[in-house]
């Protein structure tokens, strides 16, 4: 099911918790001190965190790739250089060479992709998964905590010699809101959808088993609970009586006997 009609919309909505504190990193771009890079928390334009639904969507997926490795599924390898994707580079330049309609050349390298390409995109087409950038929930300003950091040498990897830093972090307990919109789902990808969340909320392969963001994971930052408030499903039926909502009574009854005939 490739992203030519409408087939289902299902919207999700929750709330996210941060299970430890948490570091998404600013990367300031205006210094070039590995020390100072990455120190302070990413924030909105009133100063509050912002969790990005891009750092989001990479965990779930690299989580999501590793349940289907364990499961005996392919699974490509898009961050590695040698070329591991399901639509290799080869592949696409033979595809394109045969000049296809578009959309038939579209389904091919659709066709051609793991499950992991399939939801969150690969090299030749967009994800079916959009997660919306969660913004900071609270009545008063977010009060950012200080954590030590030991500078590290970038040559050497080792923690160098009396560089020692702070590195601001989210306190534990902040809230954001959550929000993931699924398209054209086969009934495959429903299930993974229903996966994922499970994945998200900490019910997932071993309970509370939570997912972490962020930076410094291992020194364990990061981890966040979704707690789900609401979901919508929108079948291509709902979507075609909403457009026929939008008709006069007349045009209506012509769609009426499209539809019918
Ligand atoms: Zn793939």
């Amino acid at each position: 099911m490739l992203y030519t009609k409408f087939e289902n919309k299902i919207k999700i909505k929750g709330m996210l918790t941060a299970v430890d504190p948490i570091h998404i990193g600013a990367a300031s771009r205006e210094s070039l001190n590995p020390v100072d890079v990455d120190s302070a928390v990413l924030k909105d334009i009133m100063g509050n965190p912002v969790i990005p639904g891009s750092s989001l969507k990479g965990v779930v997926r690299s989580s999501f790739e590793g349940i289907l490795r364990a499961a005996g599924l392919r699974v490509c390898d898009i961050h590695n250089d040698k070329d591991l994707n399901c639509n290799s580079k080869q592949f696409i330049k033979d595809t394109k060479k045969q000049k296809l309609p578009l959309l038939k050349q579209a389904q091919i390298f659709y066709d051609q992709s793991c499950e992991a390409c399939k939801l969150f995109g690969g090299r030749q087409f967009a994800g079916k998964l959009h997660f919306k950038d969660c913004n900071y929930i609270g009545d008063k300003p977010c009060i950012f905590e200080k954590r030590d950091g030991v500078g590290i040498d970038r040559e050497t990897g080792a923690a160098a010699r009396s560089v020692k830093y702070d590195f601001e972090i989210i306190p534990k307990g902040t809230r954001f809101d959550f929000e993931l919109i699924a398209e054209n789902l086969d009934e495959n990808q429903q299930k993974y959808l229903e996966l994922i969340l499970d994945l998200l909320c900490g019910n997932g392969i071993t309970d509370g088993d939570y997912l972490a963001v962020g930076g410094k994971t291992t020194r364990g930052l990061g981890r966040i609970r979704l707690d789900i408030t609401e979901k919508i499903t929108m079948t291509a039926e709902d979507y075609i009586r909403k457009i026929q909502d939008y008709l006069d009574p007349q045009e209506k009854e012509g769609v009426e006997k499209g539809a019918s005939s």
